[in-house]
């Protein structure tokens, strides 16, 4: 009797300590990322601040001879930090194509991003306050920022300047600030060192990666498409490890935006947008204390 009852108990404790090693595997596959939150992640890209983008004319514009190699481009960039994010464990990662004649090759995407394509109202479209970051790809400075490739605010062919309360902004800080509002940090861009180095006035820990040396409008030092995807990539683990440290960039309402054009006809049309006045015969301006109203 004596003999049955110790070989239960053994065979007990061997069960026991079977299913405990068995737990301990399944814990050891599970993503390095040490919080428990499953991450979503939402890229805004553009064509201007990829490696190898360098003309609006033979680049960037949709007429332009190398414009489908620079959709390859960006989508090259994009797929970098779309790795760079799946290793550190992020489980959503949506992307919204923000060239305005598009600058993503769906074809060659990444099967783990989903891409918004198409034509949607304007700001970062379906981004809300369920996103735990804001990433982005291909970003070029704004407008007469000294030596940006692509430097441009919008519209490279309208629009002169933009100031916000009475400071110069660029796509960037406007895109920034529209993530903010919904308390989503921007974590990491990657452009010319231009690009870089306007994101970091205002975020000064943000992770970059330069893709390109702006040598001027129309010129840069470029990196191969292979060293620019490793860059993003090294990149945006480092940003997504900080995560947590990110602080948000906000301006207070009320918001004044004046736009100064490049010639009478754009602010003659965009003074017939409602809620915009014409200060004089090159700008316009608007004010709200809605951020979300702004429409660039
Ligand atoms: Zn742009």
């Amino acid at each position: 009797m004596k003999i049955i009852r110790n070989i239960i108990s053994v065979s007990f404790s061997l069960i026991l300590l079977l299913s405990l090693i068995n737990l301990s595997t399944i814990y050891s596959q599970q993503p390095q990322f040490s919080s428990n939150k499953e991450l979503k992640i939402y890229i805004l890209t553009d064509l201007e601040g990829v490696s190898g983008v360098v003309t609006f004319q033979n680049h960037s514009y949709s007429t332009g001879k190398y414009y489908e190699q620079s959709k390859i481009l960006l989508t090259k960039e994009i797929n970098a930090a779309v790795e760079g994010l799946l290793e550190e464990g992020v489980s959503e990662i949506r992307v919204l194509d923000g060239h305005g004649s598009g600058g993503v090759n769906i074809d060659y995407i990444h099967p783990e991003a989903r891409v918004i394509l198409g034509r949607y109202p304007g700001g970062l479209f379906t981004l809300d306050s369920s996103f735990d970051a804001l990433v982005i790809i291909g970003q070029h400075a704004m407008s007469n920022a000294p030596n940006g490739n692509l430097a441009h605010s919008f519209s490279s062919r309208t629009i002169n300047n933009i100031w916000l309360n009475g400071k110069l902004i660029g796509e960037t800080g406007a895109m920034v600030l529209y993530a903010s509002h919904f308390n989503v940090p921007t974590i990491f861009l990657s452009g010319d060192d231009v690009a870089c180095n306007e994101i970091k006035e205002i975020i000064p820990n943000i992770e970059t990666a330069a893709v390109k040396k702006g040598l001027g409008l129309n010129v840069a030092l470029n990196l191969s498409p292979e060293k620019a995807g490793e860059k993003i990539k090294e990149g945006i683990k480092r940003a997504v490890r900080k995560i947590d440290k990110m602080k948000l960039y906000k301006v207070d309402p009320p918001y004044e935006v004046v736009i100064e054009y490049k010639n009478p006809e754009s602010a003659e049309r965009k003074a017939k947008s409602r809620g915009w006045n014409r200060i004089d015969s090159m700008k316009c301006v608007f004010k709200t204390d809605d951020y979300l109203s702004i429409r660039w």
